[in-house]
């Protein structure tokens, strides 16, 4: 299975670069490694990658343009990878469509389980015939969308208006970081900055209803980010 996917590697430091690929390598990805935006350009055009990891301090092009540019014409998860730890950035990279990031200096276990939960998810959403996508499931959780009912475990949990909305827009982009700006915009429209506080309040309130009857930990706080919903797996082909 690993031979069918294709990874790029987007760095310009060279033991950075040296360290994804040689991990890729053992780990039997087929890679392509680009040290310029202009190079890496040329190759997410020609080829079709399953993942693009991308570095946003490039010598000639901004990370974040690329980004940009990729998804005018492909919806392949992209991966940030940054030194700065900085919320700005990262923030600005994940609202022009990156999915996911890993700030420098990370470990290879760290960047595996990146790559195999991209993967999952790339898989499950194939399996998924998305005019049936009505109902989703992800580990204990089921949510019935027609019918705006969410069950865990089997066990039926009533939520707010809100707390709904926000376990949807998750689920919809389950695997992706979304930001706090988006999900607020997204949910309350034009918000206010103290809505970030009730987003926190009904954050907390919807994981304390989803762990009374699940002990898997579903929603992931990136501080001073965001959130997101990650893919459980109840079967061994992760491991
Ligand atoms: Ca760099």
């Amino acid at each position: 299975m690993q031979e069918d996917i294709k990874i790029l590697v987007i760095e310009d430091d060279k033991s950075v670069r040296n360290l994804i690929s040689t991990t890729l390598k053992i780990n039997n990805y087929n890679y392509d490694t680009a040290e310029s935006g202009n190079s890496a350009l040329h190759l997410m055009t020609s080829i079709k990658y399953d993942i693009v990891f991308v570095d946003l301090g490039l010598p000639d092009i901004d990370g974040i343009d690329i980004i940009k540019k990729y998804r005018e014409f492909s919806t392949t998860p992209i991966i940030v990878i940054s030194a700065r730890n900085n919320d700005e950035d990262k923030i600005e990279a994940l609202d022009a469509g990156a999915d996911d990031f890993l700030t420098k200096p990370f470990n290879i276990d760290e960047l595996l389980a990146r790559v195999r939960s991209t993967l999952r998810r790339i898989k499950y959403s194939n399996q998924t015939n998305k005019k049936d996508d009505i109902v989703f499931v992800n580990g204990d959780i089921k949510i019935d969308y027609p019918s705006r009912t969410v069950f865990v475990n089997s066990e039926e949990i009533h939520l707010m208006p809100q707390e709904y909305s926000i376990l949807t827009l998750l689920s919809k982009n389950v695997g992706r970081v979304l930001t706090h700006q988006y999900i607020l915009n997204q949910i309350w429209g034009n918000y206010l900055e103290s809505d970030l506080s009730s987003l926190r309040v009904y954050m907390t309130s919807l994981r304390k209803k989803i762990e009374k009857y699940s002990n898997e930990k579903y929603i992931q706080t990136y501080i001073g980010v965001g959130y997101k919903m990650i893919r459980i797996s109840k079967t061994n082909e992760d491991k």
